[in-house]
């Protein structure tokens, strides 16, 4: 059971797309934040093709993490992290 949920949870993790190119599975990232320096930020929407300033789209789990102060939040791998604006 256990890694079943750790997999579901590596599943979905933090994504981050423009305004027009939002994730497909929109039901799981009901919300989203803007990355640090957001519309000048170096977070690029992961669409193929599109190079504009992404948004950072939230679980619901990161986005209770974020109601709690958290402001770094991790992408299904490890290649990076962004860090958010707390509104
Ligand atoms: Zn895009």
């Amino acid at each position: 059971m256990l890694n079943i949920k750790f997999k579901l949870d590596k599943n979905y993790m933090a994504l981050c797309r423009c305004k027009v190119h939002p994730p497909q599975n929109i039901e799981n990232y009901p919300n989203h934040v803007q990355p640090d320096g957001y519309p000048n930020t170096s977070s690029i929407c992961g669409k193929g093709g599109c190079d504009d300033a992404g948004l950072i789209w939230l679980t619901r789990v990161e986005y209770g993490q974020f109601l709690n102060g958290t402001t770094i939040l991790s992408f299904a791998t490890n290649v990076t992290k962004v860090k958010v604006q707390q509104v």
